[in-house]
């Protein structure tokens, strides 16, 4: 096996083949793979031409509100100094994602994404989508486009999730629900590659993180990676030097590969990524896919997944819909394997805590995915000394969340 050679850029993956060491590849039926490697051409063409850059970067100022700001979270800070031993206490920045239109990351790889399916002349959008967010990215994007827009989301999921469900509906998409396995975003997922296969000729599969078969882990994170190249110019501005540590929540993977990818090759900087810990991740009930799965294959990529010993997927658990993805983007699998990324984890009651305190500290609801990362913040900050300079990917706002919050908090809303 050679995953576990140090490669001489850690930005150097995928290879040709699309794997991230013995990550990553094209697992897809035969009829899948014309598709596969239609989007890989194209994807490569827009990437090589400017003028689809443009484009796409003028949707991310005028339309998303890019670029996001680089918040110093004083209060938070502070907080950290409080319980810290004298000259410890890191100072805590936040990457401002959650104020983009739609209210998280995701609509930055929709845009660019749904760019690259016009260019390919592809006259209709599917998508999955589990708590609902990719699905209203997308949906949103389709609107803007004039495409129609058909999102697979599970059974389960839009019996949780009305809210999103009744979003992408006033957005004019179509929300099917899918009953088959747990009826959650992993059927999902199998149900939207199924429907993809069978109509080949107009439609574009739009993947809502850097999962999925080649090449749409290395062209979600090259989208996202707007996150870490905004990061790296804002944190000059701000501290004149590169941050030491960044910290991001992981679902997918998408947010956090793309606060990541661009320091890759700074040693200097240290790279948390913090999975859902659930109720523990030694106790069944959790979505930590690294800390507490093993190499399989889903969803046309080998990867860490959560399984049981016949191999069989198992069902995450998180107090974030966000979260719960029973695997993780490939890239992070190899991260992990080379050691360049830490993977920790943070509790529902973790991230239900850290929630609150946010709130109440910086005037910032979270999305309950980036408390998680939060969390994690609180727990390092203060044993790190205090010229230390921390950033966590606010990657969503919290509006979505009300509701599970209240309900833990025993409020009746
Ligand atoms: C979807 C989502 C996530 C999880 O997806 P990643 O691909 O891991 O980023 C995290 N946070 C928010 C706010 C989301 O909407």
């Amino acid at each position: 096996m050679n995953q576990l050679l140090k490669p001489n850029t850690y930005k150097s993956g995928p290879d040709s083949a699309g794997r991230f060491g013995g990550f990553g590849g094209r697992y897809v039926a035969e009829t899948l793979m014309p598709l596969i490697l239609e989007v890989e051409a194209a994807y490569a063409r827009a990437k090589a031409d400017p003028t689809f850059d443009a484009e796409w970067r003028r949707l991310l100022k005028d339309y998303v509100g890019r670029p996001s700001p680089l918040w110093s979270a004083e209060r938070i800070t502070a907080h950290c100094r409080a319980s810290a031993e004298p000259g410890k206490g890191a100072k805590v920045y936040f990457k401002r994602d959650e104020l983009n239109h739609t209210g998280a990351h995701k609509i930055n790889a929709v845009l660019g994404q749904i760019l690259l399916a016009k260019r390919m002349g592809k006259k209709r959008i599917i998508a999955e989508t589990g708590a609902g967010q990719h699905g209203v990215a997308t949906a949103t994007a389709c609107a803007l486009f004039n495409l129609p827009c058909t999102v697979f989301m599970g059974a389960t999921d839009v019996e949780r999730q009305q809210p999103n469900v009744f979003r992408m509906k006033l957005l004019g998409a179509e929300v099917i629900a899918v009953t088959s396995g747990a009826a959650t975003l992993k059927d999902a997922m199998n149900e939207a590659l199924r429907h993809w296969v069978a109509n080949v000729e107009d439609t574009y599969y739009c993947i809502g993180t850097v999962a999925g078969p080649h090449p749409y882990p290395m062209m979600v994170r090259d989208f996202q990676s707007v996150i870490g190249e905004e990061t790296r110019v804002q944190m000059q501005e701000a501290e004149g030097r590169l941050p030491d540590v960044l910290v991001a929540a992981i679902g997918g993977g998408s947010n956090a590969m793309g606060l990541f990818y661009p320091f890759l090759d700074d040693p200097s900087v240290r790279m948390l990524g913090v999975e859902a810990g659930g109720h523990g991740v030694d106790t069944p009930e959790h979505a930590a896919s690294l800390t507490g799965g093993r190499p399989g294959v889903l969803h046309g990529n080998r990867t860490y997944l959560l399984q049981d010993e016949f191999g069989q997927i198992l069902e995450g658990h998180s107090i974030s819909a966000g979260l719960d993805y029973p695997g993780v983007g490939p890239e992070h699998a190899w991260l992990h394997e080379l050691g360049r990324v830490e993977y920790v984890n943070a509790t529902d009651k973790e991230a239900l805590d850290a929630f609150q305190l946010c709130s109440k500290l910086e005037g910032i609801i979270p999305a309950l995915e980036p408390a998680h990362a939060l969390a994690h913040v609180l727990k390092v900050a203060p044993t790190l000394p205090a010229e230390t300079l921390i950033v966590m990917n606010m990657c969503g706002r919290g509006d979505k969340d009300i509701f599970t919050v209240a309900g833990h908090l025993g409020v009746k809303l």
